[in-house]
């Protein structure tokens, strides 16, 4: 020691990381859809300032003047609005004093000589509206920033903030990024939702993986349906990569590898073939019956998404479409589709199933599925103003798809399904609207389907326990799980912090569904199940045995069921049933269905 006390051993010198050696890391998440990925990485969400970026400075054609000052409008009003939320949502959840943040804000979205401005470098200099407003907005920001005060610059970043918001709704938004990646890549973002994931430019990206998220989110969801593989809910992951680096994603067991070596590249090429043999061997066996030893057929459905690959789902030997979810059509677009608009995409699927039945789904909009047509700001979504709720506050709406759907159906076998009944006075609404809409066409003398099955989703705990008084009006009921787990257990379906807590096979579950199946057996209906549980290996033994007769699920899945099913018995399935309705929790369940699974065909748990 020295005499001044300060230690006098040195410290070894530390050594900086080399960047250029990079080390294999592997990181775990849900695996979300199946597949193998290899690829460059594109990072959503960490875009440099974009009010910085240098872009060309083409002129506009005169002619493009109005559009291009209908654009900006139309961004500065779309950037009120979601100022508007954010600011309720500070003052909600931090306090008055917080959200006065926005007031700078509000100040650049209402200040008349800045806009007037942008409206004139856009008439004047044509420019286009971003070009316009970049150069005005920077010009304030500077101004504001030169002033040494640490107030007025604070208040540069508050106008720089909406300055950004506003480009990017100029842009699109992410949807710049998602619909034109520069090349294959496999997309990074920390969530991303069901409107972003139907962007994506399915030429390009290779697979995604996010933060958040789980197995029944609806990103996850159309990851399956359009078949790219997808990881979600991947913990302290996003910070850790950047653009350009080299990432392995496999969807089959959540797992992704960042700089791969040699051999693990080579490992999971390998394994890429193998998934890929059986998957051409389940393609061979589309032609058998999808029954078990003792005979119990189940009819083996396919969940859709839209009307582009309905080739697949006869690839895939679907019985039909279990599933189409129609909310899809409103999504990402400023008007609402119309009844010819609509009639064209069902006929089209009633078209292409060859008499196999479709069940369209009328809109379930709301919860993570949002549209810009529907600005409600709402504090808990899921449990708010969604799908049938939605449409019963706002009739026009669903008369304007029942009449679409009902004229659909003299072009094959469509059947009109309502999603989020809670009760039996809901439905009767829902049924007084479509005798109305009915009426009319026949008094327009339109041909429609008058004798269409009509079915309920059950998927809210209430409908299951009043399913004997649905079951009473209606032609079939379908399970969907993602929703009846989500409200019996009070878990978010979309939450990774509570993921674990989110038990498909709990057995307050499996009892509702058993109530269900009971209901409809004695009213003569049949049940199926469109949730992500249809198509879950470990679920399907416990399903089947309760009595489920259709089980929707992503076409991908259709092949490995089918192989399953043919592997089960009927009377095994319902002794597991029994033995797991008398189970005290889901773990309990779940090792009685994956003993199960395990010893019938262990592939469809761990692959080849
Ligand atoms: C469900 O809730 O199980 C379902 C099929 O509907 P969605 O996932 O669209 O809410
Ligand atoms: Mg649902």
């Amino acid at each position: 020691m020295k005499k001044d006390g300060k230690n006098v051993i040195k410290a070894p010198e530390k050594r900086m990381p080399d960047k250029s050696i990079k080390k294999e890391v592997m990181f775990h998440g849900i695996p979300a859809s199946p597949g193998i990925a290899m690829g460059l990485v594109q990072i959503l969400g960490k875009e440099e300032s974009i009010l910085e970026e240098v872009k060309d400075e083409k002129k506009l054609a005169p002619e493009d003047v109005e559009k291009e000052t209908a654009i900006f409008k139309d961004a500065l009003e779309k950037t009120r609005t979601e100022t508007k939320v954010l600011m309720t949502r500070v003052k909600e959840t931090v306090g008055q004093s917080d959200a006065s943040i926005f007031d700078a804000q509000f100040l650049i979205l209402d200040d008349k000589m800045l806009l007037n401005e942008v409206l004139a470098g856009i008439s004047k200099k044509l420019l286009s509206a971003e070009n316009a407003f970049r150069q005005t907005v920077s010009k304030y920001i500077a101004a504001i920033s030169a002033i040494e005060d640490p107030y007025l610059k604070e208040r540069a970043a508050d106008i720089k903030d909406v300055a950004e918001r506003l480009i990017a709704h100029l842009r699109g938004g992410r949807k710049v990024v998602l619909e034109h990646l520069p090349g294959p890549r496999i997309v990074v973002a920390k969530d991303l939702t069901p409107s972003d994931t139907a962007l994506l430019d399915k030429e390009n990206v290779l697979a995604f993986a996010t933060e958040s998220g789980s197995k029944t989110s609806h990103s996850a969801i159309l990851a399956r349906s359009i078949r790219i593989p997808a990881i979600v809910s991947m913990n302290r992951f996003y910070n850790r990569l950047e653009d350009g680096d080299y990432l392995i994603i496999d969807g089959f067991l959540g797992t992704a590898v960042l700089n791969p070596e040699k051999a693990t590249i080579e490992l999971y090429k390998q394994k890429e073939k193998s998934e890929s043999r059986l998957y051409d061997e389940y393609l061979r066996e589309t032609q058998l019956k999808s029954e078990t030893v003792d005979g119990y057929r189940v009819e083996l459905a396919a969940n859709v998404e839209n009307a582009e690959n309905l080739e697949e789902i006869k690839k895939f030997g679907a019985a039909g479409i279990g599933l189409f979810r129609t909310e899809y059509l409103y999504m990402n677009r400023d008007t609402f589709p119309s009844e010819e608009e609509q009639f064209e995409v069902y006929k089209k699927v009633a078209q292409s199933l060859g008499g196999r039945p479709a069940i369209i789904r009328t809109l379930d909009l709301g919860g993570d599925k949002l549209s810009s047509l529907i600005t409600t700001h709402e504090q808990n979504p899921f449990l708010g103003q969604r799908a049938i709720r939605l449409c019963l506050a706002h009739p026009e709406l669903l008369k304007t798809q029942m009449r679409a759907i009902l004229r659909a159906g003299t072009f094959g076998k469509l059947r009109m399904m309502f999603p989020m009944v809670s009760g039996v006075k809901e439905l009767d609404e829902l049924l007084r609207i479509l005798d109305e809409v009915k009426m009319n066409l026949q008094k327009s003398n339109q041909r429609f389907d008058g004798s269409m099955e009509i079915g309920v989703m059950i998927e809210i705990p209430s409908a299951a326990l009043v399913a004997e008084h649905l079951a009473e009006k209606v032609d079939f009921f379908s399970i969907g799980t993602n929703d009846l787990v989500q409200y019996t257990l009070a878990v978010d379906r979309n939450n990774e912090q509570v993921a674990s807590l989110y038990e498909p096979l709990h057995p307050a579950v499996l009892a509702l569904i058993g109530m269900t199946v009971r209901a409809a057996n004695k009213h003569g209906i049949w049940v199926g199940v469109c949730g992500e549980s249809g198509g879950d290996p470990l679920c399907i033994p416990l399903l089947v045995g309760l009595g489920v007769k259709e089980l929707s699920m992503s076409p991908i899945s259709i092949g490995q069921t089918r192989r399953l099913i043919r592997k089960m018995s009927m009377r095994e399935a319902e002794q597991l049933a029994n033995a797991a309705l008398a189970a005290r929790d889901g773990w309990e369940t779940m090792a009685i269905s994956r003993r199960y699974v395990e010893q019938k065909f262990p592939v469809i748990l761990h692959g080849n």
